[in-house]
């Protein structure tokens, strides 16, 4: 076999590299987790908050529309099943809004 010599051309035209910085004391993470941690809760709170004040959001799928068309027959249409043409859907986490006697 013939020894080909393959020219790698790795040209490491590489500035000295910079002197590693100092390191990073890790193990101690707490603090980042923590402010993650109380972030969510915030978000939690204040999304149980606007869930109770306003249960109800405009329905994706139709987008408040309530009817959803034909794809092929622009003309046509239907009563959007995820509303029921109520054009209006329950948040996820909301109660449903309808209260049956008990
Ligand atoms: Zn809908």
């Amino acid at each position: 076999m013939l020894p080909s010599p393959i020219p790698t051309t790795t040209l490491t035209v590489q500035p000295s590299p910079p002197p590693s910085p100092a390191p990073r004391e890790h193990g101690d993470g707490g603090g980042l987790g923590l402010l993650l941690i109380l972030a969510v809760a915030i978000y939690a709170i204040g999304y149980a908050i606007s869930i109770h004040l306003h249960p109800l959001r405009t329905c994706r799928a139709c987008n408040g529309t309530g009817l959803q068309r034909g794809g092929i027959f622009t003309g046509s249409m239907r009563i959007c099943h995820r509303c029921g043409g109520t054009r209006r859907e329950t948040r996820p986490g909301a109660r449903t809004p309808d209260r049956r006697h008990r």
